[in-house]
């Protein structure tokens, strides 16, 4: 199973969350056919988006984008508060065969200059949130960190990792992630307890970055089991899990919403028909000449 695990580390007051992805992970990587390097980027920012969004307490859509000036230049993830995640790179093919796949951190080699951003839809009638920050780091992970710093978020660490082997389409690939994050405090505090808050946080991060990458994905390694090893010293309290899933939010009725949006001829072959192919999911919807007239006369 796909999943979001919510853990509390119980003499720590920290709180974390542990995700792990295999069959979605597959199913939104499939229909693209990604080259390697840019399967692997895509799998990790599946994952992140799974880990931050799985937050959500209330019905709306968590995404995350980056947008950048290298060979991946856009890469879409989303998660509902129901579990759905998909998501889709675009890419610059010739670049990504010019790489060289042996030198360089991911980050500064795949996407180059850029920012990542982070939203918040819940619907309607609410105010979208929205939070951007520069892509600084060598890895996602720790893009995501400087994000962490340079907001208003609490104080928080994230491990991410992925595989999708040598196959290139995607299939076989896992991932995982654990992030952690400081409760804020409550109540007066005196010296020696903000003193031991701050040497728990250390260690409850030192320990989440001894983490080995086949210890995050390893199908042997129960996701409990590979808590209590983490934090067992501490005490580590696990909530239920949060299954999650691949799905498209696609529909001919959004795709006929876009149609109408446009001139027709930019949609329209010479014979007047039309085929929009969602991006998240490669599903084509397919309009012959009658039923273009009819929607933008409707
Ligand atoms: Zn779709």
């Amino acid at each position: 199973m796909d999943f979001s695990l919510t853990f509390q580390i119980e003499g720590l007051a920290i709180r974390g969350r542990l995700v792990r992805l295999s069959t979605a992970l597959e199913r939104v990587l499939l229909p693209h056919d990604y080259p390697a390097p840019v399967a692997e980027i895509m799998a990790e920012t599946v994952t992140l988006a799974a880990t931050l969004g799985s937050a959500l307490k209330y019905d709306g859509v968590f995404g995350l984008q980056t947008q950048s000036d290298g060979p991946v230049n856009l890469m879409v993830s989303d998660v509902t508060s129901n579990g759905a995640i998909r998501g889709y790179a675009r890419f610059d093919d010739e670049k990504i065969k010019l790489l060289d796949n042996s030198a360089g951190a991911p980050v500064p080699r795949l996407l180059g200059a850029g920012y990542m951003a982070f939203s918040v839809d819940q619907g309607p009638h609410t105010e979208r949130y929205q939070g951007i920050s520069e892509l600084d780091g060598a890895t996602l992970a720790d893009c995501a960190h400087h994000y962490f710093r340079n907001s208003e978020q609490l104080e928080s660490a994230i491990w991410l990792g992925a595989d999708t082997g040598k196959n290139q389409s995607g299939a076989g690939a896992v991932s995982g992630a654990i992030m952690i994050q400081r409760m804020p405090k409550s109540g007066p505090q005196s010296d020696k307890n903000i003193e031991d808050e701050e040497d728990g946080w250390r260690r409850a991060v030192a320990i989440l970055s001894s983490l080995k990458r086949d210890e995050l994905l390893s199908n042997k390694l129960s996701a409990e089991d590979l808590l209590y090893r983490l934090y067992n010293e501490d005490g580590v309290r696990i909530f239920e899990k949060h299954e999650l899933f691949q799905q498209c939010r696609c529909s001919e009725e959004k795709v006929i919403r876009t149609i109408k949006s446009f001139p027709v001829e930019e949609i329209t072959d010479d014979d007047g028909n039309a085929h929009v192919t969602c991006e998240f999911c490669k599903q084509v919807y397919s309009f012959n000449h009658n039923e273009i007239k009819s929607i933008i006369s409707a």
